[in-house]
């Protein structure tokens, strides 16, 4: 196992697979004008494989799937089941839309997927267009049924956000009555592509305890299991659990145990930081196995402590959330 610069274990990859989207949601990508990466530009599935085997030599046992919107990439499906077959790959998961997963669950369990994590803001289809700018509610709602139907382990993500789906709190913690679900409350970060954003944050991940405990008094905390960045809470009777993630107020940055490859190819040691290695030129000049290896020891030989420390080194985030897969 690798350890970076302060004794954190790194243990997991984030991989964008594509920059590419059928939602617009504000708080990740601007309305019309996105510059999509032209094809050459994104890893291709070989030169994913390739970095995985890679990491997965030095110790990355977990993949998560993200995007863009990973099912619009072609070819996804086999990539997956490459991915899964990987030797040290033990955990293989996805972020998804849900807009064109829902025919794909049974492959998905065929596969192995570990769990599955649903971006659902709202329960209120209105709401859901405004947030997402596409009327797609009902496709993502399939999706969630297909995914509870087939047993796979689901955690719904839910970014809060004044004046677009507060009244959208009790509505998500009450799917965790009847289904095994964990909903997240996602503090809303800057990188809505436009640069200019930066949201004044109304709703802290305090702000959103404190919601949840005046409408669920009986609220009880549950052990996070380690390197989670929600914490978790119970309301007591329910099934499933509710967690909240300090996204923007980074709180949990001492065991962060994840690394990320952006869809474009570039090594992320920190979600905050501006890219610390351009892993597409390396692979595309020619680089060895050991060569992608000494540069992977040496960025993680140089993590920012935090996500403040990262982000002072780079200035003010300007990018989109879509190239970099959350
Ligand atoms: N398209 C997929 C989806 O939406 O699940 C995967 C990629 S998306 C970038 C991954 C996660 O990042 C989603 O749960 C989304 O809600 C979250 N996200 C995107 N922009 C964000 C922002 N500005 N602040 C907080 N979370 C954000
Ligand atoms: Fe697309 Fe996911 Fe970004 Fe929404 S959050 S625009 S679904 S990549």
């Amino acid at each position: 196992m690798i350890f970076d610069n302060h004794n954190r274990p790194i243990t997991y990859l984030r991989l964008a697979v594509t920059d590419r989207c059928n939602l617009r949601c504000f708080y990740c990508m601007p309305e019309e004008g996105i510059k999509y990466l032209p094809k050459h530009q994104l890893l291709t599935y070989e030169e994913m494989e390739r970095l995985v085997r890679v990491l997965a030599r030095l110790g990355v046992s977990k993949i998560r799937i993200t995007g863009g919107e990973p099912f619009v990439r072609n070819g996804l499906m086999d990539f997956l089941w490459r991915l899964k077959a990987t030797e040290g790959v033990e955990e293989l998961h996805i972020t998804t839309n849900g807009v064109l997963t829902e025919p794909l669950v049974p492959e998905l369990v065929r596969i192995g997927i570990g769990s599955v994590n649903l971006s659902i803001d709202t329960l209120d289809r209105e709401r859901f267009r405004q947030i997402t700018r596409r009327d797609e509610l009902p496709a993502v709602r399939g999706t969630l049924d297909a995914l509870l139907e087939n047993r796979v382990p689901v955690k719904l993500n839910a970014v809060v956000m004044e004046g677009k789906n507060i009244e959208d709190l009790p509505l998500l913690a009450e799917l965790t009555r009847d289904h095994p679900v964990e909903v997240r409350f996602i503090e809303e970060m800057p990188f809505n592509g436009e640069g200019s954003h930066y949201p004044v944050l109304n709703w802290t991940h305090r702000r959103i305890l404190q919601e949840l405990q005046t409408l669920y008094p009986g609220l009880k905390r549950q052990q996070d299991s380690p390197f989670a960045t929600a914490t978790t809470y119970q309301i007591p009777g329910y099934q499933g659990t509710i967690g909240i993630i300090a996204a923007f107020t980074r709180t949990f940055c001492g065991t962060c145990n994840r690394i990320r490859l952006t869809a474009q190819g570039t090594l992320k040691t920190c979600l905050y930081d501006n890219g610390v290695l351009d892993v597409r030129a390396l692979l595309r000049s020619g680089a060895t196995d050991a060569d992608l290896t000494a540069a992977f020891l040496k960025a993680f030989a140089h993590r920012p402590k935090n996500g403040f420390e990262a982000e002072q080194e780079r200035g003010p985030v300007t990018e989109s959330m879509s190239t970099i897969g959350g």
